[in-house]
């Protein structure tokens, strides 16, 4: 059950705007998510129903000003929104903000006027879905290994290649793809962004992932086959693909912390209401100490997991310069997901294991974190990067 009391600074210093956004996230997640959590987990199924539901309350367009059909809101408002969504259906979480933070931000923040128009204000309204395409099968961590190509063709491009991972690939409308179009071009300034409109002949989803975790949130194989887009699909300029993927998982980054914030935040509150229901050697098992223990770190990792992903977000609304905060609050805050989560488990003992509870849920779901967007190996790099830089 979502709750503030571990919150208590962070709660004063939001605004009566941000609270009201906080408070409308977690109504629909308890009302509209909570009931089917376990039915589209275990169908792995994508719930396109509660989506738009989400993009009529202005969850699909948080980040995105109302000109272009979207809330006008700030990070900090997208991480609250993020991280409640995220304590019921971590998967609901993750392609919220996959929409969001990767495919509508990339089109809005590099696409021109008539990109927006086109794409967009669908988009921030919920009428379509978003899915970004980066990773393939031989470039993850290093994405500028990118191998897709798109050749320059009379009026447009012709796009070829694979793509894994792709969150929404079988399910999004409109999909920002990244392929070369100068292989001879220097390394990070070789690739350029696209945008591919379902149904466009030659582009389609490929396997869809069988997962451990984050189930209902659809991940597919996206393939390019001879796939011609006109020149009005590229997003900004030629060359500055790679430039704008790195300018983007900043933001995508914040919106991984807060998922994993609303999944410790989860596992910590299931198991704190579990420890004190549970009776062993004739008492709650809360008043054995062992687990008292595990129950205030868990309540600790939560609380500067907050602390991390709030100062990224306001540093983003701020300034925009988030790439050292962003990958330390992503970095802490997966981990944090990552370790509540196996506490949760050890606090239920065997009912930890069993599909009933959702501490087993948590448990699958938290994997993401410490691998999507990059992963904890690649936020350590980049933040000892930002820190030795001019070295
Ligand atoms: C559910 C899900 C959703 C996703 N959604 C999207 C999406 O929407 N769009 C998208 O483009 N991608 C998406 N991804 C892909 C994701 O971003 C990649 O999986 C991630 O970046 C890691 O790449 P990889 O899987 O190829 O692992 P690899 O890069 O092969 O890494 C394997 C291991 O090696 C380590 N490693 C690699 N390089 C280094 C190094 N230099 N130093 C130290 N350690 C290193 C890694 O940390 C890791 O532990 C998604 C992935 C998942 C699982």
């Amino acid at each position: 059950m979502p709750s503030t009391e571990s919150r208590t600074a962070i709660n004063f210093a939001l605004s009566e705007e941000q609270r009201a956004v906080r408070d409308a996230a977690r109504e629909f997640a308890l009302k509209e998510i909570d009931p089917i959590v376990d039915e589209i987990d275990e169908e792995q199924r994508f719930p396109t129903e509660v989506f738009r539901q989400a993009g009529e309350l202005g969850f699909l367009g948080i980040l995105v000003p109302e000109e272009y059909g979207g809330a006008g809101m700030g990070y900090v408002e997208y991480v609250l929104v993020i991280s409640e969504l995220s304590q019921v259906d971590p998967s609901i979480g993750l392609s919220v903000a996959a929409h969001n933070s990767l495919c509508t931000n990339h089109i809005l923040k590099f696409g021109s006027e008539e990109q927006r128009r086109r794409w967009v204000v669908p988009l921030a309204r919920g009428e379509k879905i978003g899915a970004w395409s980066l990773t393939e099968p031989g470039a993850g961590s290093d994405a500028a290994g990118t191998t897709s190509r798109a050749e320059k063709v009379d009026g447009g491009w012709v796009l070829n290649g694979a793509k894994t991972f792709t969150t929404h690939g079988s399910v999004g409308d409109y999909c920002v793809v990244f392929a070369v179009t100068d292989p001879d071009g220097p390394r990070h300034h070789n690739m350029s962004a696209f945008v591919l409109e379902k149904g466009t002949e030659g582009f389609r989803p490929g396997k869809k992932e069988n997962k451990l975790g984050t189930r209902a949130s659809d991940t597919a194989e996206v393939i390019m086959e001879n796939c011609l887009v006109p020149d009005d699909h590229l997003l900004g300029e030629r060359g500055e693909g790679f430039i704008q993927a790195l300018k983007i998982l900043d933001g995508g980054r914040i919106s991984i912390a807060a998922l994993g914030l609303g999944i410790a935040e989860g596992a910590y509150r299931t198991a704190l209401a579990y420890a004190q229901e549970r009776e062993q050697f004739g008492r709650p098992i809360a008043q054995f100490q062992a687990i008292q223990f595990h129950l205030a770190e868990m309540a600790t990792r939560v609380v500067a997991a907050e602390a991390l992903v709030m100062a990224a977000a306001l540093e983003m609304d701020r300034s925009g310069k988030v790439t050292r905060l962003a990958a330390e609050a992503k970095l802490f805050a997966g981990e944090a997901a990552v370790f509540c989560s196996e506490r949760g488990v050890q606090i239920h003992g065997g009912y930890g294991l069993i599909k009933d509870y959702r501490a087993e849920k948590f448990y699958r779901d938290c994997k993401i974190c410490t691998i999507g967007e990059g992963t904890s190996e690649i936020q350590r790099l980049v933040i000892a990067r930002q820190l030795l830089k001019g070295m």
